[in-house]
Order: C-alpha cells, then sequence, then structure tokens
C-alpha cells in the first residue's frame, strides 16, 4: 500500500479496516504480514535487469516489450500483478537521441516489482518537483550530463500505470551473456537518472 497515492489518513483507514476484519476473524495479521512479504519477496532492481538484458539480446523481445510490456513480461515469468490488480506498465526505450526518466509527481507510484523499493530521493517532493521542471539540471547533479542536443522526456506515474526506462545497450558489451549484461545495469538506469 504504501507506494500508491497513500495519504496519512488513508493509511489510518486502512489500518482501522484491517483491525475490523481482523475482529471479524477473516483475516489475522501474521495473514496480511505473510501477503506482503510475498508480494515484496521478490520485488528487485533484479528483475527489471532481466528484462533489460532480454531485451538488448532479443530484438523480437524489445518489439514485444516496448508495445505491451504487461503481455511481454511473462516471457520472463514477471508480471506487474499484485493480488487481484495489475498494474499498467510502459517501458520506454532511450535512444541516442532521447532520454527517458521517471517520476510520480502526485506522490511515489513506482514499479516495485520490477525495481524493489524506491528509493528516498524518489518520493522526496525536490526530485518530484524539480525533474519536470529542469529535468537536464536534476540529471546532472546525478552525475548524469547529457549532450545539449538529446531530449529528455519526462514520464509521471500513476496509481494505474507505471513505467520503467530501457537504456541504451553500452558499446563494448557484445561479447557479454544476457546474465553479464543483466549485471551492467542499475537501478537507477531503470529509473532513468543514470545511463545504464
Ligand atoms: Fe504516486
Amino acid at each position: 500500500m504504501s507506494d500508491d497515492h497513500v495519504s496519512t489518513p488513508l493509511a489510518a483507514r486502512v489500518r482501522r479496516f484491517e483491525e475490523r476484519l481482523a475482529a471479524a476473524g477473516l483475516v489475522d495479521d501474521a495473514e496480511l504480514d505473510a501477503a506482503l512479504d510475498r508480494f515484496l519477496g521478490g520485488a528487485s532492481p533484479v528483475n527489471g535487469a532481466r528484462i533489460v538484458a532480454r531485451a538488448w539480446t532479443d530484438a523480437a523481445f524489445r518489439d514485444r516489450l516496448l508495445a505491451d510490456a504487461n503481455a511481454a513480461l511473462p516471457e520472463l515469468d514477471l508480471s506487474m500483478r499484485s493480488g487481484l490488480q495489475e498494474q499498467r506498465l510502459k517501458v520506454i526505450a532511450n535512444t541516442a537521441a532521447r532520454h527517458n526518466v521517471i517520476v510520480c509527481t502526485l506522490c511515489s507510484c513506482y514499479p516495485i516489482g520490477l525495481l524493489g523499493p524506491s528509493p528516498s530521493w524518489y518520493k522526496s517532493e525536490a526530485y518530484r518537483a524539480r525533474v519536470v521542471r529542469e529535468p537536464r539540471a536534476v540529471l546532472a547533479e546525478f552525475g548524469l550530463e547529457l549532450p545539449a542536443e538529446v531530449e529528455i522526456t519526462v514520464w509521471d506515474a500513476s496509481a494505474e500505470s507505471r513505467y520503467m526506462v530501457l537504456p541504451v545497450r553500452p558499446a563494448g558489451t557484445d561479447g557479454l551473456s544476457e546474465t553479464e549484461l543483466a549485471g551492467l545495469v542499475t537501478r537507477e538506469g531503470l529509473i532513468g537518472t543514470a545511463a545504464v
């Protein structure tokens, strides 16, 4: 719940709802914790890195991924499903001419299942407000200095729609295996605040 436009009053309402379910004998805290562990236990940037490495080595998969990420994810035994809900995922590819970066301007929506829990700066008011207004300056502060001719697109997530960046495959990696390529991909690369 912590990543879905949750405000403090809403969190308190959810807690009261949990307590009523428990009082009615429908579910207990241990079951709720176990459900959360099942969801978060597999949540890691390793998943996003696997997707990227497959897209770098398999052009047909890359096409399917960019066309409909939700339909392509099961090829890697991944999905955007948490409980009964499936979040929409769009993967956007960086090119030599265009760089992409993700944000949730409203709160902190983020593809947790593919990237793991979000970094604290992603949830900060400063990042959320500034990356939209002055993305080039914000990326430079992350150490990513983009040439002036590279266009920057900022993708604003919502409760229903999440985004992930497909970085450009680094030069000189022709001989690497898919697993080795996955090892090059960082969480920041998947957010768009780093090149890879
Ligand atoms: Fe959000």
